[in-house]
């Protein structure tokens, strides 16, 4: 499935200082048959940014603006700590990253995610 990260509270704190775990899961994810993409609604290439700061360009699909994946691409899956965005496409809402260095929200997606595999 087609898998979209925010960015801003969800991978990235308001700092900038990245999530534990974020590249490692978002590793793990693109090491499947998911599409990992990251989305924002600071635009193309402030997500492009992240993706490069996060060490992960070259293992994820895509970067695009929030809410306008690439054409012909369905949105399966939202992580976001936006309810609107987690209720419209479905996913799992995280609770904004604020710098807990003992944060594991990301490893709850990843477990998410592979509980709703067949198999
Ligand atoms: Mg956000």
């Amino acid at each position: 499935m087609n898998i979209f990260f925010d960015i801003q509270g969800t991978l990235l704190n308001e700092q900038g200082d990245p999530r534990p775990n974020a590249r490692e899961v978002l590793l793990k994810l693109a090491g499947t048959d998911h599409g990992v993409y990251l989305w924002s609604t600071a635009g193309e290439g402030y997500a492009a940014e992240a993706a490069r700061f996060l060490g992960v360009e070259d293992a994820i699909k895509g970067c695009c603006l929030k809410r306008h994946p690439p054409e012909g691409i369905a949105v399966d899956y939202a992580v976001d700590d936006d309810e609107g965005v987690v209720e419209e496409y479905g996913g799992y809402l995280v609770v904004p990253y604020g710098g807990d260095p003992s944060d594991g929200q990301l490893l709850g997606v990843l477990e998410a995610i592979q509980a709703s595999e067949p198999g």
